[in-house]
């Protein structure tokens, strides 16, 4: 059997993902980025290949994307996390979901992409330069109130009543303001949803660039947010599809694109 990977070298996870001769996922692992992401990445693949018991000389290509693709000398080609996400998003919700949009939240940004009906990208709006609406604000809150990130969904759900608005639209005065708010004897659960209330209006904003059209896919580890998930579809007013593995779309998209490339139908 042959096997083809996708490697997403993101700003805070490594993601990769590994597909068969089908294209169906074989397995896949998620491991922190750091700085010296290229080596993680090396030791990442081997792992996963140890895990599933893959013989490397089976897997036979591999595409990088993501913000450190360029330095992955080791891939057969690498991609734009746009095009991955896309075709992963695709692969991901087949059968279960016809998506046109897709937002993307990750550690450091945070995309909106419009999809036209075959699934080809026609446009996409990204914010890059602001924490804010990132996983990276997450994790400060988190920090900041003393709870873990995969903690954050449970604390939304708790909150009773109209959840707190977070007004300062940077990262580093919601820090201050959060602080003020916990202060003001505020309780976690509410300042969390307000959180969430924020984030979600500033994606929307980012997707509204692009135009909402059903069928919303929402992937990136911020998608494991049960409380952000809702928070986005309470302000958009529509369900979104959340895939079964958030975090691994865009190294999906990218182990399909490695088994295309590679003309496996063809040989
Ligand atoms: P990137 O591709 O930029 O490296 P990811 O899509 O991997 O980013 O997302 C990383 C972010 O996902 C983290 O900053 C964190 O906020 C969030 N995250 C990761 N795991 C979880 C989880 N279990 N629950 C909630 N949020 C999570």
């Amino acid at each position: 059997m042959h096997y083809f990977a996708g490697i997403d070298i993101g700003s805070t996870a490594i993601k990769i993902a590994i597909v068969d001769e089908n294209k169906k996922l074989a397995g896949h692992k998620i491991s922190a980025s750091g700085s010296m992401f290229y080596k993680y990445a090396k030791q990442a693949l081997k792992e996963l290949l140890n895990e599933l018991g893959i013989d490397e000389k089976d897997l036979v290509y591999t595409v990088a994307t993501g913000y450190g693709r360029k330095l992955f000398k080791e891939a057969d080609e690498n991609i734009s996390e746009i095009t991955a996400n896309a075709m992963g998003a695709m692969a991901a919700a087949e059968g279960k979901c016809d998506i046109k949009t897709i937002i993307n939240i990750g550690g450091q940004d945070s995309k909106a992409i419009s999809l036209d009906d075959q699934g080809n990208v026609v446009n996409f709006a990204m914010n890059d330069r602001c924490a804010a609406g990132t996983g990276k604000f997450l994790d400060v809150v988190a920090m900041n109130l003393e709870i873990e990130v995969d903690e954050l969904g449970e604390y939304h759900f708790r909150s009773k009543g109209t959840p707190l608005s977070i007004n300062s639209t940077c990262a580093v005065f919601a820090e201050s303001e959060i602080i003020g708010l916990l202060g003001n004897n505020n309780s976690v659960e509410d300042i969390v949803a307000g959180v969430h209330y924020s984030i979600a209006k500033r994606i929307i904003k980012l997707v509204k660039r692009v135009g909402i059209k059903e069928g919303i896919y929402f992937d990136g580890g911020p998608a494991l947010n049960s409380g952000l998930v809702s928070a986005i579809e309470n302000e958009l007013g529509k369900e979104i599809f959340i895939p079964e593995f958030p975090q691994i779309t865009t190294s999906l998209g990218a182990a399909i694109l490695a088994h295309e490339s590679y003309g496996y139908e063809n040989k």
